[in-house]
């Protein structure tokens, strides 16, 4: 049998912690043969809730599940851990300037940084969740310097799955026939969906999606605003922002980086920037990728039009605008 492996998730008690603990423990995360043990974070004031998610994880009975760790100490949850998945975060409320949001998460990120450092496996992968989720893992690279930059990401996946599923909505094919679409970029409305690469798998074959949707204008104008504001969208719809799509998302970005992306396919995740598409290097954007024995790399050598451009440069500067606040609120 294997050896568990450990995982955590911090924010473990809200929202999308509460939709992310049971699919890893069921194995949407690291696969159906792998056994986990959970670690989850949380803060003081959310302590009996997390507890209490603890009892139902419990009585879940999972079958993979080997141990719970659920505690407020953020070196105890730190310890030993394989993956982490940080969710953990300071929302936006009414009132709040852009600034204020960003000078409370950019802090946690940075203690975190430290926490995992010191405590976790030397090889541990990081996948941030909590918003504004690029430069929450720019700065937790910065602080833990030790941990290899290529082990620390950002989550865009819900996005890419965001473009897939309105493909496949407005063709009417599953959604597993559409692929390698790419989101650019920042996690936030200045997020670039780019089809122009992206293809279906029909009867007669595999055919680009530009071929097949016909209308430029769709592709051009409201497919790209849709992907941008789905969020904004579901917390009209449901009051809330979104949980379970947040969470399989998640599971879908750790378990294509742990196990491989299909040969053929590539995914989107916020990386360390090489330079590559002209993208300047130091910031944390999101770029297509496959992953192979663990370690992810940038598709190289898609062709850019100029539209395309245009959308990439301006999420890019977005993030440079965002790295500089987070560096004045630590000053
Ligand atoms: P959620 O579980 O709904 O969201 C957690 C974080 O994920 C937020 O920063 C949210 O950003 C972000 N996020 C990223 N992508 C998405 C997406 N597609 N849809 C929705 N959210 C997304 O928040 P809760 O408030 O329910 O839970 C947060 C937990 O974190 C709580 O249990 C709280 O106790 C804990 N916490 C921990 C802190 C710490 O570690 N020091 C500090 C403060 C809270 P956005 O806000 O933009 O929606």
């Amino acid at each position: 049998a294997k050896n568990p492996v450990r995982v955590l998730v911090t924010g473990a008690a809200g929202q999308i912690g509460y939709a992310l603990v049971p699919m890893i423990a069921r194995g949407a995360m690291l696969g159906p043969d792998q056994p986990v043990i959970l670690h989850m974070l949380d803060i003081e004031p959310a302590a009996e809730a997390l507890n209490g998610v603890k009892m139902e994880l419990i009585d879940a009975a999972f079958p993979l599940l080997k141990g719970v760790v659920a505690t407020t100490d953020v070196a105890e949850a730190c310890k030993d851990v394989n993956i982490a998945v940080m969710v953990g975060g300071f929302p936006r409320k009414e009132g709040m300037e852009r600034k204020d949001v960003m000078s409370k998460n950019v802090s946690i990120y940075k203690a975190q940084a430290s926490a995992l450092e010191k405590h976790a496996a030397p090889d541990c992968k990081v996948l941030v969740v909590a918003n504004p989720a690029n430069t929450n893992a720019l700065i937790l690279k910065e602080f833990a310097p030790s941990i290899p930059e290529k082990n620390i990401t950002c989550l865009t996946r819900l996005d890419h799955n965001r473009a897939l599923g309105q493909i496949s909505e407005r063709l009417n094919v599953h959604v597993s026939d559409v692929k390698n679409v790419i989101i650019w970029g920042n996690h936030s409305s200045t997020q670039y969906p780019d089809v122009n690469h992206a293809t279906v798998t029909t009867s007669s074959g595999e055919k680009s999606v530009r071929e097949i949707v016909i209308d430029d204008n769709w592709l051009n104008s409201e497919f790209i605003t849709t992907v941008q504001q789905r969020g904004a969208a579901i917390i009209k719809a449901r009051k809330l922002s979104s949980a379970l799509s947040a969470a399989s998302s998640a599971c879908d970005h750790i378990r294509n980086w742990v196990l491989g992306t299909p040969k053929g396919t590539w995914v989107s995740m916020g990386v360390y920037s090489d330079g590559s598409y002209g993208i300047q290097e130091g910031l944390i954007y999101s770029f297509p990728v496959t992953c192979e024995k663990g370690e992810w790399s940038i598709v190289q050598g898609l062709k850019i039009d100029e539209f395309s451009r245009a959308k990439m440069d301006a999420t890019a500067k977005e993030l440079a605008e965002e790295k500089s606040l987070a560096y004045s609120c630590l000053n």
